[in-house]
């Protein structure tokens, strides 16, 4: 038997209902906001990530599903969003059309990765994109909206953390801070961080080894090299979330892990989740677009995991009740009665009522073994008797009762009791 790859996760019917809920609701907040959908293509040339994400990441040196087409040009499956979003901006002259613009997204994932709890190597995200505004208003508009989604999944125990890292004049007098304090520890630090230490110091504070993180925790914090505009940006923010009623803690250790991003930067983090517990994370990216095109667009955006997510619906008891099953099961007794009951399903079905008829020619009793394991509602049934009467018993599963009822009433009835 072939198996399905290793970090993928089937979504069988039988739990999709979790993953409406997700998606129904990152719809419904997303258009609040007046943010509209995007949809891009699954693979991109492998250039836009290695520029768009940056190639000091682990998602770029380790991650990304690469591969040579049948034209021999190297394609990559996305690793996140953001860089087909600024993409297809940027592509489309939407810079030059009506800002901000504002872009939502729900997508499949790829990254190498080694497999375990609320770690695949196929998942799926929600993000949202906001292009073209430059103050602190957008980046409350977005932490917001991210706030007002897992709230409205019900999710009490996630807890947002943000800071600031500033722009790239006040990171350097930083980067050497930071040079100057990891320079004596780094024989001691893992091979990621010592090439992080040349390349890029600040991402050493996003290492996950213990070790490292040991001596990260005493490094110098970026709040206390922020320059005026960033630090009155970051403030701005801060007391925009605070009236909003947003909550907060301010958690200097927060680099993310992408490098094109600047000033604001934010988690939402559930302890529910165990190690993986950064359920959604996002930050500013004023740098990004230029460097993709050489035009100079802020931006700000956040990605949630849908599979953490459910994880943390799962152990802060807010998954969603199941699907129900039909509305209304026709069973039949006869061959005539079948038919009747085939065609009054359709009838059904054209009101809007979910209905369901025997496919695998049961006896009625079978009928309505399958009616109840499935959860149907209302079970009609049709024999000799009611065709002559024109009517048919109804038995509601839930009350157990039955009651007789005109074949013409039927969508009335049930609709009413639904
Ligand atoms: P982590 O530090 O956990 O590796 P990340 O910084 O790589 O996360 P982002 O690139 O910010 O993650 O992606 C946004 C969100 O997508 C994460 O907060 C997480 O919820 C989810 N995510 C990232 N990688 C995976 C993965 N391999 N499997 C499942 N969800 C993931
Ligand atoms: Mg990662």
């Amino acid at each position: 038997m072939i198996q399905i790859p290793k970090g993928c996760k089937d979504v069988l019917p039988s739990q999709v209902y979790a993953w409406h809920k997700l998606e129904d609701t990152a719809r419904s907040v997303a258009q609040a906001y007046a943010f509209k959908e995007i949809r891009t293509p699954v693979f991109e040339h492998t250039e836009l990530f290695a520029r768009g994400v940056g190639d000091t990441t682990d998602i770029v040196n380790k991650e990304m599903y690469t591969f040579l087409d049948k034209g021999g040009r190297s394609v990559t499956l996305r690793p996140e969003g953001t860089a087909g979003v600024a993409r297809a901006f940027l592509e489309h002259g939407l810079a030059g059309g009506v800002l901000p613009f504002k872009a939502y997204y729900l997508i499949s994932a790829f990254r190498y990765e080694r497999p375990q709890a609320g770690r695949l190597r196929e998942f799926h995200q929600f993000g949202c994109e906001l292009y073209g505004a430059a103050g602190a208003a957008a980046d409350a508009e977005i932490i917001s909206l991210a706030d007002t989604f897992l709230k409205k999944l019900g999710l009490k125990e996630v807890a947002l953390q943000i800071n600031s890292i500033g722009c790239k004049h006040c990171r350097a007098r930083y980067h050497e801070a930071l040079k100057a304090y990891f320079a004596p520890h780094i024989g001691e630090m893992c091979g990621d961080c010592r090439s992080r230490f040349e390349k890029n110091p600040m991402r050493i504070l996003d290492c996950k080894e213990e070790g490292c993180k040991a001596i990260a925790a005493g490094a110098p914090r970026m709040l206390e090299y922020l320059c005026d505009d960033c630090r009155a940006h970051f403030e701005s923010v801060k007391n925009l979330l605070s009236k909003a009623g947003v909550g907060f803690t301010v958690n200097p250790s927060i680099v993310r892990g992408l490098d094109y991003y600047s000033r604001t930067v934010f988690e939402f983090v559930s302890a529910a989740a165990g190690a993986q517990g950064t359920v959604l994370g996002g930050g500013r990216y004023d740098t990004l677009l230029e460097q993709m095109d050489g035009k100079s667009v802020p931006a700000v955006g956040f990605a949630a995991g849908m599979e953490r997510l459910l994880m943390v619906m799962e152990a802060e008891n807010c998954m969603p009740p199941a699907d129900m099953g039909a509305a209304c099961y026709l069973a039949g007794m006869d061959a005539p009665s079948r038919e009747k009951a085939f065609l009054l399903a359709e009838e059904l079905r054209r009101e809007g009522i979910s209905c369901e008829v025997d496919l695998m020619e049961r006896s009625v009793k079978s009928q309505f073994k399958y009616a109840d394991k499935t959860g149907a509602r209302f079970v009609a049934v049709l024999g000799e008797r009611e065709l002559a009467e024109g009517a048919a018993q109804v038995k509601d599963m839930r009350a157990s009762s039955s009651e007789c009822v005109k074949f013409e009433e039927l969508a009335n009835y049930i609709q009413r009791r639904l």
